[in-house]
């Protein structure tokens, strides 16, 4: 550990601001000598941009992707006696919005290979009081969208994708939020589009669900002091609204350059001689570490470049000792947490999640990480020995 070796950090958003620093400021000053805050032309301005990259026809911002997916549920009218199938293995939002609604999460096990649902174990835990699937699209990489739809249609139930990780994800050319009936994304700053706060958005094809998200978000209001519908307060900000409205124009140039460091670890990894494959979890990965695989016809955003080690935390404390950033995306599935004790669920019913959970490190992936960084990092994990 010598005092030349370089720092890696998780994520460093400080390259990003300084490069667009003067459009950022300006388009901060603008709200500001307009005092105009809340909604309004900027946050009309990029539902218009969002919609359009999400190849949808409506965008309603809210206030973050957590409200995104509880404002979605309350359109479809979905609460207590409705079941909304998911995975135990998510952010705590994608669940716990399906709770707040007074609805029933039903759980579904991940795939290995992709962190996603396993869509064959769909069909098993449907009802005649399944209302919904809620495909979350994890660390950037589209769930199977094809079968999933499927099974909806079969079922008629209604898909709201969690998109929160995945703006700009593609499935066979196609952009993640324009499969299911809703998409709800986050602009949370860790996101590949993040904010200077906290910020969402619905995205749908349908005009009549766009309006009564539009209504709720602000109360339920329409018109004025005329409430058809009880809402809340889920706007967006005229600031955040600014500062995405400068952003988006680069996204794709910034999932570009995930995606070229996630090659360059790919074959850094290789070449080390460290790469398994998923299936030898089931076994043992002999030291090795298993990279996240991208599934053919799949565009992956990384939004998080998730790996496996069998002596994750071993390896964790390695990586943190040679000041490198890493961060594990969850310690603990969902269905173990003490929270959703009342679901019923225990330890060993959704094996994948739980493994995931106890192996899986996410490694510095942003935009602007160097080679050398990467070349660090790699180093690092290849030098470990458990
Ligand atoms: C970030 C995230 C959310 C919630 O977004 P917030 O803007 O933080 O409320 C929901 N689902 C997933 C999968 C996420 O990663």
């Amino acid at each position: 550990m010598s005092e030349s070796k370089i720092t890696v950090p998780l994520l460093d958003l400080k390259p990003q601001y300084a490069a667009l620093a003067e459009e950022l400021d300006q388009a901060v000053l603008s709200v500001a000598r307009s005092q105009y805050f809340i909604l309004g032309p900027e946050v009309e301005c990029f539902e218009a941009g969002v919609a359009n990259y999400c190849d949808v026809d409506h965008g309603v911002g809210v206030s973050s992707g957590t409200d995104a997916l509880i404002v979605a549920l309350m359109a479809l009218g979905i609460g207590p006696g409705d079941e909304v199938i998911t995975t135990p293995y998510t952010f705590f939002g994608t669940i716990g919005s399906i709770v707040r609604v007074g609805a029933t999460p039903v759980l579904v096990d991940i795939e290995p290979d992709t962190f996603n649902i396993d869509a064959s174990k769909i069909e098993t835990v449907i009802t005649d009081k399944t209302r919904a699937i809620i495909p979350v699209h994890l660390f950037g990489q589209m769930a199977d969208m094809r079968a999933i739809k499927d099974i909806a249609r079969e079922h008629d139930i209604l898909i709201i994708e969690d998109a929160a990780q995945a703006i700009g994800a593609k499935q066979n050319g196609r952009p993640a939020c324009s499969f299911g009936h809703m998409g709800c994304l986050s602009f949370f700053p860790t996101k590949n589009l993040g904010g200077f706060g906290d910020g969402g958005m619905v995205v749908t094809d349908d005009a009549d669900y766009a309006n009564i998200i539009k209504q709720l978000r602000n109360h339920g209001m329409e018109p004025k002091y005329y409430h058809s519908r009880v809402g809340g307060n889920f706007r967006l900000d005229a600031l955040q609204a600014a500062v995405l409205n400068v952003k988006l124009p680069h996204l794709n140039n910034w999932h570009e350059q995930r995606r070229e460091n996630a090659a360059l670890y790919r074959k850094l990894f290789t070449a080390a001689g460290i790469t398994r494959t998923a299936d030898e979890l089931d076994t043992s990965l002999n030291g090795g570490i298993v990279v996240p695989l991208e599934k053919d016809g799949n565009y992956h955003i990384y939004n998080q470049f998730v790996i496996y080690s069998e002596h994750r935390d071993a390896l964790m404390a390695q990586m943190k000792a040679n000041d490198i950033g890493c961060e594990i995306y969850y310690p603990l599935s969902l269905h173990e947490q003490e929270c959703f004790r009342l679901l019923g669920y225990k330890r060993g019913d959704f094996p994948n999640s739980e493994r995931a959970a106890s192996m899986s490190l996410a490694l510095p992936i942003f935009p602007d990480l160097s080679d050398e960084m990467i070349e660090r990092v790699v180093e690092v994990i290849a030098a470990f020995k458990a």
